[in-house]
């Protein structure tokens, strides 16, 4: 069986090509399989938003499969699953924000440092008890005929200033209350364990072992 996943940050699919091993998939970027597709996530959550994209390439991957002459009859769509992911962090005080709108809460083409800026400047002034937080990151896995829906949440609270240089977007201002430090000051070892990703992909395992 081959898994696409619908995205090309080579971070996410080494982590999802490391777990998919001992089912025995082979895992492919969409670059590896030359798609280009960027499906507008116009979803309010997180799970609206993976189905969008899961679901668009794997409708992109069939409909070419049947207009393609050579390719018309084999129906290898069957044999395909794709995976699409979305993530992002919640703040409590911010009734939830910046949440579907993580990557770009600065503006369209905001970067880690804009977005970690604003999130400080938005929580000015309010007490560390009031600063709860959550990343969350959906998993949708589309195939023919089936579609397998997982979440996975990880707590802790935004700090006043960023803290260690590991990971990436808002990992050096979120306090893990797992790890008792920042996502940024722990290994990458350290924040699968309790990460959103790596609490998602582990609901995904139990449920691929039962089908
Ligand atoms: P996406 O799911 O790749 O679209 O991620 C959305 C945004 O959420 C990213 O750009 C980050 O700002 C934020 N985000 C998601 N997961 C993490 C994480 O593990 N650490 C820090 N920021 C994250």
């Amino acid at each position: 069986m081959k898994i696409i996943v619908a995205s090309n940050n080579q971070h996410k699919i080494k982590e999802i090509r490391e777990m998919m091993n001992e089912f025995g998939f082979e895992v492919h970027s969409l670059k590896d399989e030359g798609i280009k597709l960027e499906p507008e996530e116009t979803g309010a959550t997180f799970m609206e938003n993976a189905a969008i994209k899961a679901r668009a390439v794997y409708e992109y991957i069939k409909t070419a499969e049947k207009k393609d002459p050579a390719k018309k009859d084999k129906k290898s769509y069957r044999d395909i699953l794709v995976l699409a992911d979305d993530s992002g962090l919640a703040v409590d005080y911010l009734g939830g924000a910046p949440g579907v709108y993580s990557a770009r809460y600065a503006g369209k083409q905001a970067d880690d440092a804009a977005n970690n800026a604003k999130l400080l400047a938005d929580l000015k002034g309010v007490p560390m008890e009031k600063r709860t937080a959550r990343f969350v990151c959906a998993m949708v896995l589309v195939g023919h005929k089936k579609e397998i829906r997982v979440q996975g949440e990880t707590q802790g609270y935004v700090i006043e200033e960023q803290k260690g240089f590991q990971g990436f977007g808002y990992d050096p201002l979120f306090f893990s209350s797992d790890l008792t430090k920042t996502f940024a000051e722990a290994t990458a070892l350290e924040k699968n364990s309790v990460s959103h990703r790596g609490r998602a992909l582990q609901e995904l395992k139990k449920e691929l072992k039962k089908l």
